[in-house]
């Protein structure tokens, strides 16, 4: 066992487990795929670690519990059609292709896209497709989807990825204000939508249409993306 393999283990144990992830297929994911690639060399041995960590243009990887939680909460049996808003460093979106048939990844930010590709070539997911666009408008063409997962904190709920659920779909996604929002599960049931809340949480904004917009003269709040 490499010291990697071990961090995995430990972080098994410690974060997942003993908080309620109870999902045999999602733990086994989350042993099998190596975080410690989706973080710059410097930051690997704090890859396992019970937090977020930064991935570039003030952007993070989420923490592993988290993953673990959303991932939970989405219900994937292995034959979904998977959308994901925020690829970032594209560590959940493997955790994803692990659990379900395919999974289309949205990404505002250009840098992130390639690296996302090339690790997913590297571990060799061919059922990932990942596109530079606004993830607020969902991806109309690949609709409907079994599940959506949003992770960057929005204002509300944007309704086009609603739209694009399947019946019985599964959408989750953090709403709130800028810095603290409540993890929601949606499902499209035949008489309308349910809504339950997970958890509180702190994501960084979902940025575009139906997101958070930028340019209010708000030093460090650039856009990096559209
Ligand atoms: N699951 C990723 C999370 C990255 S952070 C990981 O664990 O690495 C959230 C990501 O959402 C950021 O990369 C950010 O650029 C992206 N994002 C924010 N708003 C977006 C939008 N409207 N469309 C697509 N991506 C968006």
């Amino acid at each position: 066992m490499s010291r990697f393999d071990l961090a995995r283990r430990r972080m098994l144990e410690g974060q997942l487990l003993s908080r309620g992830i109870k999902n045999a297929r999602v733990l086994a994911a989350m042993f099998k795929v190596p975080r410690h690639l989706f973080v710059e060399e410097a930051l690997q041995d704090q890859a396992y670690g019970d937090h977020a960590l930064p991935i570039g243009a003030r952007q993070t990887i989420s923490q592993p519990y988290m993953v673990a939680l959303m991932t939970e909460a989405l219900m994937l049996e292995g034959s979904e059609k998977v959308l994901e808003v925020g690829t970032g460093s594209g560590y959940q979106t493997a955790i994803l292709a692990e659990l379900a048939a395919q999974v289309y990844s949205l990404e505002r930010i250009d840098l992130f896209i390639e690296k996302a590709k090339a690790l997913m070539a590297q571990l060799q997911y061919d059922n990932v497709f990942i596109r530079c666009a606004d993830g607020t408008a969902g991806w109309k063409a690949e609709a409907p989807f079994n599940a959506i997962l949003v992770a960057a904190g929005a204002p509300e709920v944007p309704l086009s990825l609603v739209d694009q659920l399947a019946m019985g779909g599964r959408l989750v996604i953090p709403v709130g204000d800028r810095r603290t929002q409540v993890l929601k599960r949606i499902v499209k049931e035949r008489t309308g939508t349910s809504e339950t809340a997970i958890t509180p949480c702190a994501f960084v904004p979902l940025v575009g249409e139906a997101g958070w917009q930028y340019g209010k003269g708000e030093a460090g709040d650039q856009p990096e993306g559209f």
